[in-house]
């Protein structure tokens, strides 16, 4: 059991680690006026045919996928694939190659041989690089870059190419998180978790050929506007639930739920998309302290014994900062004092906030995890059924 002492001291040291990690919050940003990409959002409407699915589906396959969706016809189709700009390649895979990055060797090498097409469950086609057209870059994650890519063979999808390099793995002695990450993801099979199709690597990269998330970070789309509106929150928070329930129910809990974590589908819709804190829960019990600090549940700071209720706490911090634009607990002088808040349940509402989504919040920010809403009934809460899209009330908050 880990003592107060030493918890106040690992929390302190995420602080650390944690600085700079993370945007100024969303109340501290100066609204920009919101600009519309046009051609983003045009290109979006096709993705909505041609970017790989991902549905309840028992392949992983990317072969394997039924084909799009027909348009009018074949010829068309292929006109309308090849008219998708998937945006034009910097060569930064290459150039970054030369100068990031070493080749691994012994156990770390074998614990990063990452290859789909090996897999025992679900075995893909062989893929690599030579496989896709690339396009343009998504964005830079701590590992690597991200890439637009397109696959070069009929079914033509469009995927993001996630790139991690080994060393830099190794280096943050992350390469059993990153492989344990991997497993987990590839598994999974939800309209709101980030779908993961394949993996290959070479001698100093692993590649991800990852489900495209059109809208990108909800974290940015949270900094930009500060808050979301209630019905925004509502619909999130709906779908959130619904994927948590899904993980669950596979024994994953998820243990990092934050804004960060969080990408925005082609339709604006919510996707899980990292599970580099998550575990499979062999007896539901686990004693590590993980995870951002301003969305561990009591149990975790206090250094106890947690089980996949970890994950309705968060779930309660995240429908609160949606509303407020910031997470209840933060107190930006002290770690120790967001601790202490945290520990106490001390939380206090703006008077903006409805009273139904108060009364959902309070429910799943319960210091006895016990005592939390179970997620079958947030999908049931009024706050979240009076903002359902209609017509989706048959699958109790299934995807908008
Ligand atoms: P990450 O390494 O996951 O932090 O990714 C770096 C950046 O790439 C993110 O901040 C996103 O903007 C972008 N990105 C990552 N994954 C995807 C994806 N599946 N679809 C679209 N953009 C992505």
């Amino acid at each position: 059991m880990a003592t107060i002492g030493s918890v106040t001291r690992q929390i302190a040291a995420l602080e650390i680690s944690g600085s700079g990690s993370r945007a100024p919050p969303a109340s501290s940003i100066a609204r920009p006026i919101h600009t519309k990409q046009s051609s983003q959002d045009n290109v979006a409407k096709l993705l909505t045919k041609f970017a790989a699915p991902n549905q309840h589906q028992s392949q992983s396959n990317l072969s394997k996928l039924p084909p799009p969706p027909p348009s009018r016809s074949d010829t068309a189709r292929s006109d309308t694939q090849a008219s998708i700009d998937i945006g034009r390649y910097d060569g930064g895979l290459e150039t970054e190659n030369e100068k990031r990055g070493e080749a691994v060797s012994g156990e770390a090498a074998e614990d990063l041989a990452l290859d789909s097409s090996m897999s025992r469950t679900y075995p893909t086609q062989e893929w690599s690089l030579h496989s896709f057209d690339i396009g343009r870059p998504l964005g830079k994650g701590k590992f690597g870059r991200v890439y637009m890519v397109r696959t070069k063979t009929t079914p033509k999808y469009i995927l993001a190419l996630k790139t991690l390099y080994k060393s830099e793995l190794v280096a943050n002695k992350v390469e059993k998180q990153t492989r344990r990450e991997i497993e987990i993801q590839q598994n999974l099979r939800h309209p709101h978790i980030l779908r993961l199709y394949g993996f290959f690597h070479d001698e100093k990269r692993i590649f991800l050929m990852l489900e495209f998330a059109g809208k990108g970070e909800l974290y940015k789309q949270l900094s930009k506007v500060g808050s979301f509106s209630e019905k925004r929150s509502a619909r999130y928070i709906d779908q959130m639930a619904d994927a948590l329930i899904y993980l669950h129910g596979k024994h994953v809990i998820h243990r990092d739920i934050k804004p960060e974590n969080l990408l925005l589908g082609i339709n604006g819709e919510l996707k899980i998309g990292d599970f580099g804190w998550s575990v499979h829960a062999p007896g539901l019990r686990r004693m590590t302290l993980c995870g951002t600090l301003d969305y561990l549940p009591p149990e975790m700071v206090e250094g106890k014994e947690h089980n996949e209720k970890v994950d309705y706490w968060a779930l309660g911090v995240l429908t609160y900062e949606f509303m407020i634009g910031a997470p209840p607990f933060e107190d930006r002088g002290s770690v120790n004092n967001t601790y202490r808040r945290i520990a106490r349940v001390d939380l206090k509402f703006p008077s903006t906030i409805s009273a139904e989504a108060k009364d959902l919040i309070s429910k799943l920010l319960q210091y006895d995890p016990r005592q939390r809403l179970p997620l079958t009934d947030v999908l049931r809460h009024p706050w979240i059924v009076k903002y359902r899209p209609k017509g989706n009330n048959a699958r109790e908050g299934g995807s908008v």
